[in-house]
């Protein structure tokens, strides 16, 4: 228990990355000027290529990456800064995001000399998007029954199969996809690879699922006969396994996992401050932040231990857990609030918000790991099975 309550000590953000703050604020000002808050609800689902690189222009896309593919060359704790600004803005950061959090990091650590020379430049411009090719229909929370297979030739690759919940494939130019190079699904781990995907290649297939809200940032994705070039192997045949868990510990470990609602909460704050007497709700808002305060220093303490060159994975599990919990639970606390006070007029745009978010928040506890399959990992990390 001890190891645990270390992996949460107290860490600051340094000032060198505190001083990024003013910059990025002032640029968000200028950029979401009118935006209204449903839209900036959509955060990290809002696909704004033009906004991607505006935030390339000032040398936002990956900052984290070094300076000779055309990075930042900073440290985490400058891209939490970055993040948690624009999340708490609202900005629309989903062309960039992937790339960004994870397929940029993923092609420094595994990619050949030749790839990060060739995608990484362009992702830091903020020139090509990257999605994610991990689910199948029958391969979720059990990503290692991935049945979409790829096989080897003299020339290169031939690949065949589907992916689902591809997010943003539609409107991305490159995919990171797992797939099975040898055996079978029965083998489990063993046997699978990580391929970059180019998606305009013939054969592919990109279909946009539309979600409860109306919107359609996901997809179906097939590959029929996709003759993939020798070199779009990411990392070696058959690490697949592992590459992939690495780049799942980046994508778990960010503020985004605690700030899905920060929007809405600030939109109702906002009607809070124009209602006399609002004891009772803003008691309730006092409850959510003080929540939000706590996974804050819980989220720096894991920044910390990636600036330190650690892959805290199972603290990042933790927070998204705890996290997606009071992002789920934000809307609810909101709605009722506003219902035992009926006389209190609403604007529209606070109710556009709260139906919005109410309507996706089941799926923060689904998207980038099940909370079922998180706990299952915390367990394990606690020693417990
Ligand atoms: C908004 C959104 C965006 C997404 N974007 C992407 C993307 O870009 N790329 C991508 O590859 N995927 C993406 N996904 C897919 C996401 O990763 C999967 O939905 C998730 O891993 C769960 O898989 P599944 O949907 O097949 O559900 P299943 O794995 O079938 O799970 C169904 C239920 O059973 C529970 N369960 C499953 N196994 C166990 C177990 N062993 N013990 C206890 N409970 C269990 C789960 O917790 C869940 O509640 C996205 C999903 C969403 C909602």
């Amino acid at each position: 228990m001890a190891g645990l309550l270390d992996s949460f000590s107290h860490a600051d953000i340094p000032a060198g990355a505190e001083a990024l703050r003013p910059q990025v604020k002032a640029f968000l000002a200028e950029q979401m000027a009118g935006r209204p808050a449903d839209a900036r609800a959509r955060s990290w689902s809002g696909f704004d290529a033009d906004f991607s690189r505006a935030v390339a222009a000032r040398g936002w896309l990956g900052l984290t990456l070094p300076r000779e593919y055309g990075g930042g060359g900073a440290d985490a704790f400058s891209r939490f800064v970055l993040v948690e600004e624009f999340l708490a803005a609202g900005a629309p950061v989903a062309a960039h995001w992937i790339g960004d959090r994870q397929s940029g990091p993923l092609l420094l650590h595994y990619g050949t000399e030749a790839q990060r020379r060739h995608y990484l430049p362009r992702m830091c411009a903020g020139e090509i998007f990257f999605c994610i090719g991990m689910s199948e229909p029958n391969a979720g929370s059990d990503l290692a029954s991935v049945r979409t297979r790829a096989i080897g030739g003299e020339d290169g690759w031939t690949l065949n199969g589907q992916k689902i919940w591809t997010t943003y494939a539609h409107k991305s130019h490159y995919m990171i996809a797992l797939v099975r190079t040898s055996g079978t699904s029965d083998d489990r781990q063993k046997g699978l690879s990580q391929f970059i995907i180019d998606l305009s290649l013939p054969g592919i297939d990109i279909r946009p699922i539309v979600d409860l809200t109306g919107d359609s940032h996901f997809n179906e994705v097939f590959f029929d006969d996709v003759h993939l070039p020798a070199d779009a192997l990411v990392g070696q045949e058959g690490a697949g396994w592992a590459q992939v868990n690495a780049e799942l510990a980046f994508e778990r470990s960010g503020p985004e996992r605690i700030y899905s609602s920060i929007v809405l909460l600030d939109c109702w704050a906002d009607h809070l401050r124009g209602v006399p007497d609002a004891h009772a709700g803003l008691a309730v808002l006092g409850r959510l932040l003080a929540r939000m305060a706590v996974l804050r220093e819980m989220s720096i303490a894991v920044t910390a231990r990636l600036a330190a060159g650690e892959s805290p994975v199972i603290e990042a599990a933790l927070i998204k857990d705890i996290g997606t919990a009071l992002e789920q639970e934000i809307p609810v606390a909101i709605a009722e609030a506003l219902a035992a006070h009926p006389e209190v007029p609403v604007t529209d745009e606070l109710l556009r918000t709260l139906a919005f978010v109410s309507q996706v928040a089941p799926a923060y506890s689904l998207r980038g790991g099940t909370r079922e399959i998180l706990r299952g990992m915390i367990a394990r990390g606690l020693g417990l099975r």
